[in-house]
């Protein structure tokens, strides 16, 4: 859609940035088309079908800032099978780190329901390839987007094998991810939901990683850690109110390469939101090297948010809980 803030320059301001810089010397691979038995993993078929049958009668809006067009229903499906195949990689020992950065982003897409520019969820698909094809047992999801995994959230909120950390700031669109809720059923405590309050930024989101994350993924031992790398928390962003800088991108990276490598688990970044081409660039390409062993993991200070983080989270982390 013209002027639509989810749109193809965002993908060519990445590429072009990462050409000008030899990709970082990183191995480009293929993004083949997820197919719709593994976009059910985590989608109900009738929702697959819709979003196929949409695109193929020409497209249409799905909400009011949501749209399938002609060529949507591929792109998601790359999206997802790119995602997918990142997790096929990482799991077979061919690399320790991957990125995804396809589009339409996918962490709001539920099982039934596209929303929020997102069709399908390509990392909850990579997470369900994980498990079910690959004979992962646990998977960790990180989502630093800076609006709530809702979809994510949904597909595996009664789940006790895809643990979901996800920060966001509070109280803007889509209205979820408050703190108190922690999942369900077998999947109580398995869904780690941590608004921050708006102007949030480095020290904020290095102390939730030093305070919340590491802990809690040590608890847990995941076999893979994916990352709903959204780049919207950015200083710069149109949709958002956060302060975070390409740099602090870069850290945070870092310092989830690190974790991954103490646990003995590759680490692969799904491309999800951010809206401002220039920023969007920067911030990918400074993950990349933070995950790539640019930069060692910083010192993070301590904050009022991360201290109420983890004190909550310890009633089922424990490990969150020591100071
Ligand atoms: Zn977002």
């Amino acid at each position: 859609m013209p002027g639509h803030p989810e749109s193809p320059p965002r993908l060519v301001a990445i590429e072009r940035r990462l050409e000008e810089e030899g990709w970082l010397g990183w191995e480009r691979r293929p993004a083949p088309e997820a197919s719709a038995e593994v976009l059910e993993l985590v989608h109900t078929p009738r929702h697959v079908a819709g979003i196929r049958e949409l695109s193929e009668a020409g497209g249409g809006a799905i909400d009011v800032e949501t749209y399938d067009g002609p060529n949507s229903y591929r792109a998601a499906a790359h999206a997802a099978g790119g995602a997918a195949a990142m997790a096929r990689a990482l799991l077979a020992g061919e690399a320790t780190v991957g990125f995804s950065a396809l589009r339409p982003p996918g962490h709001h897409a539920e099982p039934e329901v596209a929303m929020g520019f997102c069709l399908f969820n390509s990392i909850a698909v990579a997470a369900a390839v994980a498990i079910d094809e690959l004979g992962a047992s646990r998977v960790l999801i990180l989502d630093w987007d800076v609006h709530h995994g809702n979809g994510t959230e949904a597909i595996f909120r009664d789940r006790d094998d895809v643990l979901l950390i996800t920060i966001q700031q509070e109280l803007i669109w889509p209205g979820t991810g408050l703190a108190e809720d922690v999942g369900e059923d077998r999947g109580e405590g398995f869904t780690v939901n941590i608004p921050v309050p708006e102007g949030s930024g480095h020290d904020v989101f290095l102390s939730l990683l030093d305070r919340v994350v590491a802990p809690v993924a040590g608890e847990f031992a995941p076999d893979l850690i994916l990352v709903s790398a959204g780049f919207d928390a950015h200083l710069e962003d149109p949709l958002a109110g956060l302060a975070l800088t390409a740099e602090d991108f870069g850290q945070m990276a870092a310092v989830v390469r690190e974790l991954g490598a103490r646990l003995g688990a590759p680490v692969g970044a799904v491309l999800e939101g951010g809206y401002s081409p220039s920023a969007l660039a920067d911030s990918v390409a400074t993950t990349m090297r933070g995950l790539g062993g640019a930069g060692d993991p910083v010192t993070a200070p301590e904050t009022e948010v991360a201290a109420a983080a983890a004190e909550r989270v310890a009633r089922f982390w424990p490990a969150a809980g020591g100071s």
